[in-house]
């Protein structure tokens, strides 16, 4: 086993690799930038490092920077966390030839998995149904309008590189393709530096229905079942539960079998999630491959009673996963709520600034995954989500039912969170009888309605 490990993060992942590092007998070496210098989980590292100014390019997205960090503390091993530079082939081979381990799949998996267009061509070697769309890259807007006629209105148009919600763009009629097609390309080149655009048919009312994975390097593979992800904003997810409420046995045993195929195909080790749409008849299709641990990842560890971060790290370091997949039990129903420094009563703007009061809730099945406090300050330069709230119960029924006790219970003030928004969608009758899909909170929710326009 490692004995020391650099986390090339911030923010609650950080934390929550220390935490699990600290768990494991490891040291944890962590790196912030400026804006992070008096975050408090750097005094629960064994030791931290300063890797530069405040702006995310500069800092945690800046290789250079973080390789000479875990040179200088000698590591043998980096833990990516998610964003930044968890999905970047080129700092896994700057680890593999600096002779430290990349706590996450190989560069080889990396590159094909990160690329959507290849990925989805892996699905259909892997025999796993992908949407129907274009084979390929499309290359231009004459290509786009060609493609989209075959295809057949409503497509999608996706970024291959794509990422966070990044670059989609729903198109209804020929009319608006072009226009469309632009913004997507403008929106991807900004966003990946690379504009290549690939085109799906628009599943209507789909369901967000993705799968967790744990894979060892010697081609062992288990799937920890399903995450329903339905609830979304713009293409972002919010609220997470498992078991997914919209599935049949039968649906769910078919999406983890092939879920289980694909990352085989692709010979994927570590943890990583394969993400499908189902739609209203239950076919499910491949969208992509998630290859590092994600936001949602405990709600999984609820479930099943595994860690999924210990995992990602024993396998980096050469164990054999040693656990049966008929010993992998989805035990009563899981619920995350991210809680965003957002005002979704002003269009979900982002609303950093000083937090006065902070006051968690508690009690049985409930875990709070979050590096805030009182006094904290939340920085403009980052992600906006500020806590992860998650409950598990027995039940489906009595998991709404704490969730929404907890979250009155949180109390963050004074800047607007997206609370008030999940305790609409808690007690929402469509969502209580498990009846949602991608499009629910901007039809439905009278709080994501008001400024969607
Ligand atoms: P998850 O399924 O893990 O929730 P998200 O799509 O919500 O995945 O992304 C998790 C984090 O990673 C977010 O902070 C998001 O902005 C970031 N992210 C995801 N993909 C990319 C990417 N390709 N480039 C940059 N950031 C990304
Ligand atoms: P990202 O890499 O940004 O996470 P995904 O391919 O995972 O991109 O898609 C993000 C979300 O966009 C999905 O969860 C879903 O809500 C929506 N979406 C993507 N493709 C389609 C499609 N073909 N039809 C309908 N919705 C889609
Ligand atoms: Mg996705």
């Amino acid at each position: 086993m490692f004995s020391r490990i650099l986390v090339a993060n911030r923010g609650e992942i950080a934390l929550r690799v220390i935490r699990a590092c600290r768990d494991m007998g490891i040291e944890a070496i962590a790196v912030y930038s400026q804006a992070d210098r008096d975050a408090p989980y750097l005094q629960l590292a064994h030791d931290a490092v300063c890797i530069g100014p405040a702006a995310a390019a500069a800092s945690y997205l800046n290789p250079a920077a973080i390789m000479s960090a875990a040179e200088i503390t000698d590591v043998e091993a980096i833990h990516p966390g998610y964003g930044f530079l968890a999905e970047n082939s080129t700092f896994a081979q700057m680890c593999r030839e600096a002779k430290i381990e990349f706590i996450g799949p190989t560069v080889e998996a990396m590159d094909l998995l990160g690329n959507k267009v290849a990925a989805r061509q892996l699905a259909k070697k892997a025999r796993v149904p992908t949407v129907p769309g274009s084979d390929g890259a499309v290359e231009d807007e004459e290509a786009a309008l060609e493609i989209a006629a075959k295809i057949g209105y409503p497509i999608m148009i996706k970024a291959s590189a794509g990422g966070g919600g990044r670059g989609i763009r729903p198109v209804h009629n020929k009319a608006a393709l072009l226009s469309s097609f632009r913004n997507a390309r403008a929106e991807a080149d900004a966003a990946f530096k690379d504009g290549t655009l690939y085109m799906e048919k628009l599943i209507e009312r789909p369901r967000h229905v993705e799968v967790q994975l744990l894979g060892d390097t010697r081609g062992n593979v288990v799937h920890l079942w399903e995450r329903d992800c339905s609830l979304q904003r713009r293409n972002q997810k919010l609220l997470e539960e498992s078991p997914s409420p919209h599935i049949t046995p039968r649906t769910r045993r078919k999406l983890c079998a092939a879920a289980v195929r694909l990352a085989k195909v692709a010979g994927y080790h570590s943890a990583g999630t394969i993400e499908f749409l189902v739609d209203e008849k239950e076919n499910f299709y491949f969208m992509e491959l998630n290859a590092r641990i994600q936001v949602e990842h405990p709600v999984t560890e609820l479930v099943t009673g595994l860690d999924l971060v210990q995992w990602q790290i024993r396998i980096a370091a050469g164990e054999t996963l040693n656990i049966r997949q008929d010993a992998i039990k989805q035990r009563g129903v899981a619920m995350e709520c991210r809680i965003n420094a957002e005002s979704p009563e002003h269009n979900f703007r982002p609303s950093p600034g000083r937090i006065e009061s902070f006051v968690l809730p508690g009690g049985p099945g409930v875990r709070v995954d979050t590096h805030a406090h009182a006094g904290y300050m939340v920085s403009p330069y980052y992600d906006s989500m500020i806590a992860k709230l998650l409950v598990h119960r027995p039940t489906r029924e009595e998991t709404i039912a704490v969730l929404r006790r907890a979250l009155a219970e949180f109390q963050i003030g004074p800047i607007p969170t997206t609370i008030p928004l999940h305790e609409q969608i808690l007690s929402h009758p469509d969502f209580v009888r498990g009846d949602v899909d991608t499009g629910f909170i901007e039809r439905s929710l009278n709080i994501a309605k008001r400024t969607a326009k």
